[in-house]
């Protein structure tokens, strides 16, 4: 398992499982000569994409950060992205149970980062799968959700936050706040327009799950972008902005989509170029 120290407060990765990504939507312009060089595809062109949650224990509360794709994708949709419905059963493993998440933050509103905010109750009800948790979204991200373009209406299930926005229990952000002392949210745009990174600040470290604007290791490239962004340009400079914090002030980058390494430390090497630093 992944886990670390980050100051006080302790992270791990809870994997939802791994699921099916056409190369050449993950990789956007880049030719696959240069992308399966990092990431293999498959004969029909499948890259493996992982879909890593946080967990951060504060010492206070419990804070899970983003929800996998969940178990209520359409039969037409278990067709492309199997089901691979793993994050309960992981969680579990590690004796966390629902019960025990206080917060749920949710970087974006796409289908496979929020899928296990809700799940089907015997009625076939939509109920909260965290029932104590206060849930958070970007607010942005959510008035986008409801009339989304023909590109993308298909990333958005209503039922992964809708019911919770009725309900009260999901808080809509507008992007800086501080949802519990010293974890944080940031808005980039690019991947959507309102997509937030989650930062969190311990005892002078920090980690930051950095969420769609930069996926994987292999996407560290500030011109590796995926063909999903629906804003390209704004990618390349919402990462300019990233790692002329990140890298500076060290900080730990949480990679949603990595299968293999699901979080690094991103360095510039002595001829500019970026590289993914391995935690020890
Ligand atoms: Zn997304």
């Amino acid at each position: 398992m992944h886990s670390l120290k980050l100051g006080g407060f302790e992270l791990s990765i809870f994997s939802d499982g791994t699921y099916p990504l056409d190369g050449g939507a993950f990789f956007g312009v880049v030719p696959k000569v240069m992308w399966s060089r990092k990431m293999p595809a498959d004969d029909k062109n499948y890259c493996t994409a992982g879909l890593n949650s946080l967990l951060i224990r504060t010492g206070k509360q419990t804070v899970l950060v983003e929800t996998g794709l969940g178990n209520k994708l359409s039969d037409r949709m278990k067709k492309f992205y199997g089901q691979p419905g793993q994050l309960l059963a992981n969680l579990d493993a590690a004796g966390i149970s629902p019960e025990e998440i206080d917060i749920v933050i949710n970087s974006h509103l796409h289908f496979d980062h929020c899928g296990w905010n809700t799940v089907r109750d015997q009625n076939g009800k939509i109920v909260p799968t965290f029932p104590r948790a206060k849930y958070f979204a970007p607010e942005g991200e959510w008035q986008y959700a409801r009339k989304p373009s023909e590109r993308d209406g298909i990333s958005y299930i209503p039922d992964n936050y809708d019911p919770l926005v009725a309900s009260g229990q999901m808080t809509l952000l507008k992007g800086g706040e501080e949802i519990v002392p010293g974890i944080s949210v940031k808005t980039f745009p690019g991947h959507t327009a309102h997509m937030q990174a989650v930062i969190a600040r311990s005892q002078g470290t920090t980690a930051c799950y950095i969420s769609d604007l930069i996926p994987t290791t292999a996407h560290i490239d500030l011109t590796w972008g995926m063909a999903f962004d629906l804003y390209p340009l704004q990618t390349i400079e919402s990462k300019k902005e990233y790692y002329s914090q990140s890298i500076p002030q060290k900080w730990l980058t949480v990679f949603t989509h990595d299968p293999q390494t699901p979080w690094a430390y991103v360095e510039k090497d002595e001829i500019g170029k970026m590289v993914a630093r391995p935690v020890r």
